[in-house]
């Protein structure tokens, strides 16, 4: 535990940095502990903004906890302030108010941002991404009067938009670069099946379909592919991936690669500046998930107030839920190189699907379409490498 001195400094306001806070409040209970985010809101649940895109639920709905949470753990929270740099010698950071904040352990929990390609045309007003209540607001209203949507990006974050265009009354395409959805997930077969489902539900997916340009002047009005075509609809969504907010640390000195380097106690290579959630990076990988980003922002948490724990976290499994079917995929899709998988694949005439992949006599993934019920033991499996005998015990 601290001394009674100690003021922690956590700067961002998702989920990293809310469980951060709460973690070092439960080992240090006299601690200064002050959150900072560039949001007006608490800290939220940010996959609502695609649950609830079509209902379009009061983004005060979305709050993990009221203010009343805060003030009863003494977690001191500014918002709609940036941290605009960080001096790691004097141990200070400045925010866009310019007043400067002095810290004795300082966590990084400044997530991403959506990620958008450098096409032409990218920036033009009519040009929408989702990752932050604004950007749900924004796009609820213009909703509103639209009657077709482009998404580029087949990827989950996509479809579940595309999903809830489509549930709104609005005619949707998906642009997805590959031949394949959720490349990462799934295998062709899975991909095909929902591709199918989507269809069925009246989501439209054009495959090797990659963008060349937004159209349209000055406001965007459709996209033109690569193939020379050019599709025209009243708003345009892109969900081509996240990009962790890295300038911050950059600036500062401190190791940066696609998210902020932290080793397994999640310290960054500055002394007392920790880094969690989906802007840091953790042996070259972040999956940028929820569970993930609050499992890492509890240890950053517990260990800038003195611990030393170890971070450790097995593959994340993806569910979705979309055009009147759910999914469940979880570690290898028999997409990776240099290896060599068996597979068991069964299909159901009510358009089921299951896929286990087998890597040397374990299992090493799994992907369900339709019935998912066997999702929680498959998980495990993976996770416990069972063999193929212990895998048809379970699901017998
Ligand atoms: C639309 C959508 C749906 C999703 N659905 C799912 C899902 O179903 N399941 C799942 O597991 N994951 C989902 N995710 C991913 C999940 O939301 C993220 O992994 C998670 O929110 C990451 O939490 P975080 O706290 O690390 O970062 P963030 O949630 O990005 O929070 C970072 C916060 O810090 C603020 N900030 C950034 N820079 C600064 C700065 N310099 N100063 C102050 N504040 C700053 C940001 O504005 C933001 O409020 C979804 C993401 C999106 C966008």
């Amino acid at each position: 535990m601290q001394s009674s001195q100690t003021t922690f400094l956590v700067l961002g306001g998702g989920v990293a940095a809310m469980n951060a806070a709460q973690s070092i409040r439960g080992a240090d209970p006299d601690g200064r502990v002050v959150m900072v985010t560039n949001e007006s809101f608490l800290p939220y649940y940010r996959p609502m903004l695609t649950k609830q895109l079509a209902k379009g639920a009061e983004p005060a709905k979305f709050l993990v906890h009221d203010e009343s949470w805060y003030a009863d753990k003494k977690i001191e929270v500014v918002l709609g302030s940036e941290a605009v740099s960080l001096d790691t010698s004097a141990k200070s950071v400045t925010l866009s108010d310019k007043s400067q904040w002095s810290y004795s352990k300082c966590v990084l929990a400044v997530g991403a941002e959506c990620f958008l390609p450098p096409l032409p045309g990218i920036s033009k007003p009519g040009v929408y991404a989702l990752r932050k209540i604004d950007d749900f607001q924004r796009l609820r209203a213009v909703m509103e009067g639209a009657k077709t949507a482009i998404v580029v990006g087949g990827g989950a974050l996509g479809l579940e938009a595309a999903d809830a265009l489509c549930a709104a009354g609005i005619s949707v395409t998906v642009f997805e670069n590959g031949g394949r959805l959720m490349p990462r997930q799934l295998d062709g077969d899975a991909s095909e099946l929902l591709s199918q489902k989507l269809e069925s539900s009246g989501i439209h997916v054009r495959y090797e379909a990659a963008s060349e340009e937004v159209v349209g002047d000055p406001k965007a009005e459709g996209i033109k592919l690569k193939s020379g075509e050019t599709l025209l609809a009243d708003l345009i969504l892109f969900s081509t991936g996240a990009a962790a907010n890295v300038n911050l640390a950059k600036s500062a000195g401190l190791a940066v690669e696609r998210g902020i380097v932290v080793n397994e106690y999640l310290e960054t290579d500055a002394a007392d500046v920790y880094a969690c959630g989906d802007c840091a990076q953790y042996h070259g990988v972040s999956y940028k998930l929820m569970s993930e980003a609050a499992a890492m922002g509890k240890l950053a948490g517990s260990n800038a107030a003195g611990g030393k724990g170890v971070y450790e976290f097995p593959a994340p499994p993806l569910y979705f839920s979309g055009a009147g079917t759910s999914l469940f995929a979880v570690g290898a899709n028999g997409t990776a190189q240099g290896k060599t998988y068996e597979v068991d694949k069964t299909g159901a005439a009510d358009g089921s699907y299951r896929a286990l992949y087998y890597e040397d006599g374990a299992l090493a993934g799994a992907i369900l379409l339709g019935d998912t019920k066997a999702s929680g033991k498959l998980e495990k499996a993976v996770q416990g490498h069972w063999s193929r005998a212990e895998v048809e015990a379970a699901l017998r």
